[in-house]
């Protein structure tokens, strides 16, 4: 299993096809976002502190809730400055992983707020936000995104399949402290599978309790791929690598989903995979 040190001292290195692989990537076009051009700060392998069941980069390779330097600050500008950053209409951190693994992630938002003037929105599993540093980064960005599938532990270790010590109880509190800090833009990202649909009530009561600024539901329309390359974390009509299907929700339970959620907070902008 490839360690930290590993991964940090393949930062930059050649990719296995031969060529330096951008740390910037796109803009791809997304049905929430429009034109999004897509920074990847773990770039070498596909690092998270969840294992999500239905990832698009397929089984996480570097499981870790520690952060590091994944790619250095310097390449991160060489590659925006070379990409077609001018095209999107938002900067998005995502990739390979989690982006609040990475150390230099305030650094790198500073960076891409200055050089390009364009809003920049950080997609994270929220794990990390009970850390002070982390959420100070993350106050740099103009939207957040927080995913939130579980409102029991059981599910959560189903579906998200976190690394040890990470628990449903420090995700929320993490949301909550951040929520309270944070002038930005949050929403939660939910996911829903036949997995988690036992938890469908407490999760929308979750929710309403935390009151983001926006819910996205979503279910997963891509296949699991069974290995990972470096361009899973674009947005791609077909699969890249041998997948699989997943099962996914029908209209039928995302309707029901979305009128508990009107229920419960009757004013809370809702965005629908179903509705795109
Ligand atoms: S949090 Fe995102 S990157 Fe991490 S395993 Fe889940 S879907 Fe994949």
């Amino acid at each position: 299993m490839m360690t930290i040190a590993d991964s940090i001292q393949n930062a930059e290195k050649p990719a296995s096809n031969g060529g330096f692989e951008s740390s910037v990537y796109g803009p791809v076009h997304s049905w929430r976002l429009g034109w999004s051009l897509g920074i990847d700060l773990l770039l070498n392998t596909s690092t998270c502190s969840f294992n999500c069941v239905y990832c698009q980069l397929g089984d996480i390779q570097l499981k870790t809730a520690t952060r590091a330097i994944y790619v250095s600050t310097d390449k991160l500008e060489r590659d925006l400055r070379l990409s077609d950053w001018e095209k999107a209409d938002i900067i998005t951190l995502s990739g390979n992983g989690e982006p609040t693994l990475a150390l230099n992630l305030g650094e790198v938002i500073r960076f891409i707020k200055d050089y390009t003037g364009k809003p920049v929105m950080v997609l994270t599993n929220a794990t990390l936000l009970n850390d002070p540093a982390v959420q100070q980064d993350l106050r740099l960005a103009d939207q957040v995104a927080c995913k939130l599938d579980a409102a029991t532990d059981s599910v959560l270790q189903r579906m998200n399949r976190p690394v040890e010590g990470i628990s449903l109880e420090g995700i929320i509190s993490g949301i909550e402290a951040f929520r309270q800090v944070y002038k930005g833009k949050l929403s939660l990202q939910c996911m829903f599978m036949p997995t988690n649909t036992e938890d469908v009530d407490a999760l929308t009561s979750l929710i309403a309790r935390i009151a983001p600024d926006e819910v996205q539901l979503n279910t997963p329309k891509r296949p699991y791929p069974m290995e990972w390359v470096v361009d899973s974390r674009g947005n791609h009509s077909e699969p890249l690598v041998k997948s699989q299907q997943l099962r996914t929700i029908s209209e039928t339970e995302a309707d029901h989903i979305e009128q508990l959620i009107k229920e419960k907070a009757p004013s809370l902008p809702l965005i629908s995979i179903y509705r795109k």
